[in-house]
C-alpha cells in the first residue's frame, strides 16, 4: 500500500487539475491519495466523479493558520484536515474568510511589486488562477513569464520570501481556534511539514503540546522540507503526545520540484486517520 496524503491541485497553487493529478497519483503507484488545497474543498467533487478505479481519494484540505507565541510576532502554521464535512458552517465561513484575505493580500504583493518596476499585471495573474484559491506560486509564475525570475523557485528565493520587503502576511486562523473548527466539523487535523524552517520561524514542542491539548490528531513527520533528524524529532513527538505520523509529498504539479509519492503514510497510521474521520466519506471502490 502506497499513501499520500498531501497534495495540491489547480484549485489552488498546484499546476495540474484534480482529474489530473488523481491520473497522475496512480501512475505514480498510488493505492491512496489525499487532495489538500489550500483552504478550499473546492476540488473534491471533481476528485469523486473522476477517480481512476482502484484509487482511494481521502478528501481534505490545508488550512492556512497561526500561532502567537507570548513575546514574538505570529507564526505560520500550515493544518492539514482530513474528512470533515464540508458544508458544516463555521468551517466554511473560515475558508471563504481565509480565500478573501489571500485575493486583497496577493493584490498587495503584487502592487508593491510593480511599484518597483515589476512588469505584473494584477487581472492577468487573477484570471491565471481560474477560480481557484490565489496564492504566492501564482505572482512567482507570473514573474517568471515577464522574465523577471528564471523559476517558481527563483521567484521566492529572490522576491517573494516571507522577509521579502514585498511581502505582505495573511490574516491567518489562529490554530487553536482552527484545530477545534476541524473537530467540531468532524475531521482530522494534522499539523503539516511542522519543522521547515526554510519557510520561517518554526514552532516548540511546546506549542504542539498544546495543539494537541486542544484536539490535534497529527504530524507529518516524512516531508520533502524535514531533514533527517526533523524526521526524527516529529516521529518521537508524535509518539510522545499519541498523535498519529504521516508522510506525504506536498506535490504541486510543476510549481515545485517535488514529485508526488517522494513521502508516504505508512498503512496502520492511515487506518487510525480514517476512523478517526467521521464528517465526509473517503471515496473509494
Ligand atoms: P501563500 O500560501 O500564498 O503564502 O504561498 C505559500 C505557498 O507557496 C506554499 O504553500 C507553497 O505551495 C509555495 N512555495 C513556498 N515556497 C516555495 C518555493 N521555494 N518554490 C515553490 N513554491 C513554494
Ligand atoms: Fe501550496
Ligand atoms: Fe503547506
Ligand atoms: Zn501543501
Amino acid at each position: 500500500m502506497r499513501i499520500d496524503l498531501h497534495t495540491h491541485s489547480s484549485v489552488s497553487d498546484g499546476t495540474e487539475t484534480p482529474t489530473e493529478l488523481l491520473a497522475t497519483a496512480q501512475r505514480a503507484g498510488l493505492d491512496v491519495v489525499a487532495l489538500t488545497d489550500h483552504d478550499t474543498t473546492d476540488g473534491w467533487a471533481e476528485a469523486e466523479d473522476n477517480r481512476p478505479r482502484g484509487l482511494s481519494v481521502v478528501p481534505g484540505m490545508e488550512l492556512s493558520c497561526r500561532w502567537f507565541p507570548a513575546d514574538q510576532p505570529p507564526i505560520s502554521v500550515h493544518l492539514l484536515a482530513y474528512l470533515f464535512d464540508p458544508v458544516h458552517p463555521g468551517l466554511a465561513a473560515e475558508r471563504a474568510r481565509l480565500r478573501a484575505d489571500r485575493l486583497g493580500r496577493a493584490e498587495r504583493i503584487v502592487q508593491n511589486l510593480v511599484a518597483a518596476g515589476y512588469p505584473l499585471v494584477w487581472d492577468d495573474i487573477v484570471a491565471g488562477c481560474r477560480g481557484g484559491v490565489v496564492g504566492r506560486p501564482h505572482v512567482a509564475r507570473a514573474l517568471v513569464a515577464a522574465g523577471a525570475a528564471t523559476s517558481v523557485d527563483d521567484a521566492f528565493t529572490s522576491l517573494l520570501h516571507h522577509r521579502s520587503p514585498h511581502y505582505v502576511a495573511k490574516a491567518d486562523t489562529e490554530v487553536l481556534a482552527g484545530i477545534r473548527l476541524v473537530r467540531e466539523a468532524g475531521g482530522v487535523p494534522v499539523f503539516a511539514h511542522g519543522l521547515a524552517r526554510r519557510r520561517g520561524r518554526v514552532l516548540d514542542d511546546d506549542a504542539v503540546a498544546a495543539m494537541a491539548e486542544a484536539g490535534l490528531l497529527g504530524l507529518e513527520v516524512d516531508h520533502p522540507d524535514h531533514d533527517a533528524e526533523e524526521r526524527e524529532h516529529m516521529a518521537g513527538l508524535a509518539k510522545e503526545l499519541n498523535l498519529i505520523a504521516t508522510g506525504s509529498s506536498d506535490y504541486h504539479g510543476t510549481n515545485k520540484t517535488t514529485p508526488i509519492a517522494v513521502c508516504t503514510t505508512a498503512p496502520d497510521e492511515l487506518e487510525k486517520l480514517l476512523a478517526l474521520g467521521t464528517g465526509s466519506p473517503t471515496y473509494r471502490d
